[in-house]
């Protein structure tokens, strides 16, 4: 186990949520909220962590595939009901961005929108907020470090809700959690960990120590994990993924890009309901080549990292990457339909993400994007 301070305090290593008790006494929480999706009660997680825990440990366990206001509504009721004094979220990206608007709505006042970063949300939301721990049980989204909740509000709108009080005050990484993740979750959380640590390199702003993390989280996993798809049960590229996600999410504080400008209002539909890392898996390959001219030598360098030929294409590379992994090849393949192009374009278009893509993105753009990725 490794005790890792970048950020935020980090327990990594296999076993680490031995140290989860440990943890919360140190935040001084004796009442926590376990914030947990259904899927994990039924393995065993959740019960395993209550057993670990001395005191009364209340469970929400209603996390929806993509977390929504209403959700967030619910589990603060919970977080008052039951007395709790700490936040303790247990599983993917959703479980823990629901968590993150739960510790924001038990100290500042509703409706939960005026909080959103694109409506002016940042300078309201203070550093009183209750003790969150992350524990993640997928390794992609670096939400366990990251200062960012994505979260559908219940007109519809999907916002991004940005802080650093919202940054966990300790992610607990223990790849173990991970072993049972079947291939193609593994796969589509995979392709968000390396989307954000290219998106991150190839954002302009100046954060050379985030570029760095950036470069060698990809390394990571364009290196481990096609073994971890093919074998769940292999712990050394399980640990590799957990890595590369934590580093992920340790530098896209440094800013997303279109892919994510794009996969944040997608995520937002009702039907389908469609998956974060597939989502911008599809959406990469038509990103990158989009981007390329606006990045001086930096493909040059995202191609060192991923280990590819000098003159290899990074776009057609992540192209046969999404082929071989068993991710979809378009946004059609994936069910969406092409009515709802025009909104997505707007979304993307207002999306905080969008200021950071290196190639300023108009709606013009987003609309030649949009058109490549849907067929
Ligand atoms: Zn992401």
């Amino acid at each position: 186990m490794n005790l890792i301070t970048y950020l935020t305090r980090i327990q990594f290593g296999a076993g680490a949520i031995s140290v989860l008790a440990e943890e919360l006494a140190l935040l001084g929480v004796r009442t926590p909220l376990v914030i947990t999706d259904q899927g994990l009660v039924a393995t065993g997680l959740i019960a395993r962590v209550k057993d670990m825990l001395p005191g009364t440990v209340a469970l929400y366990d209603g996390t929806p595939g993509n977390p929504t206001e209403a959700a967030v509504l619910d589990a603060v009721a919970v977080y008052r009901r039951d007395g709790c004094d700490g936040i303790v979220a247990v599983g993917g990206g959703s479980s823990i961005d629901l968590a993150k608007g739960v510790a924001l709505l038990a100290t500042h006042p509703g409706p939960l929108d005026q909080y959103a970063a694109i409506l002016g949300g940042v300078a309201r939301i203070s550093a009183d907020m209750p003790p969150l721990i992350a524990i993640p049980t997928t390794a992609g989204t670096g939400s366990e470090v990251g200062r960012a909740a994505l979260i559908t509000l219940t007109d519809g709108r999907k916002l991004g809700f940005i802080s650093p009080h919202l940054i966990p005050n300790v992610a607990i990484c223990d790849p173990e959690l991970t072993l049972g993740l079947p291939p193609g979750l593994t796969a589509a959380t995979g392709m968000d960990a390396i989307s954000h640590c290219i998106e991150t390199f190839l954002s302009p702003r100046f954060n050379p120590p985030a570029e760095a993390i950036g470069l060698d989280g990809l390394a990571r996993a364009i290196r481990w994990l096609p073994k971890a798809v093919e074998n769940g049960a292999d712990l050394e590229a399980r640990s590799e993924m957990m890595m590369a996600a934590l580093q992920g999410g340790m530098c896209f504080q440094k800013g997303l890009g279109a892919v994510h400008a794009m996969s944040h209002p997608l995520g937002g539909l009702e039907a389908p309901r469609l998956h974060h890392g597939t989502l911008n898996a599809v959406l990469m390959p038509a990103v990158l080549r989009y981007n390329e001219a606006y990045c001086g030598d930096k493909y040059a360098r995202l191609r060192g990292a991923m280990g590819l030929a000098a003159d290899a294409d990074v776009a057609d590379f992540l192209a046969d990457l999404n082929v071989r992994l068993g991710m979809p090849q378009s946004l059609s393949a994936m069910g969406v339909p092409a009515e709802c192009l025009p909104a997505m374009i707007a979304g993307a278009v207002k999306d905080h993400s969008t200021a950071t893509n290196p190639r300023p993105m108009a709606e013009a753009d987003y609309a030649t994007l949009f058109e490549q990725v849907w067929a």
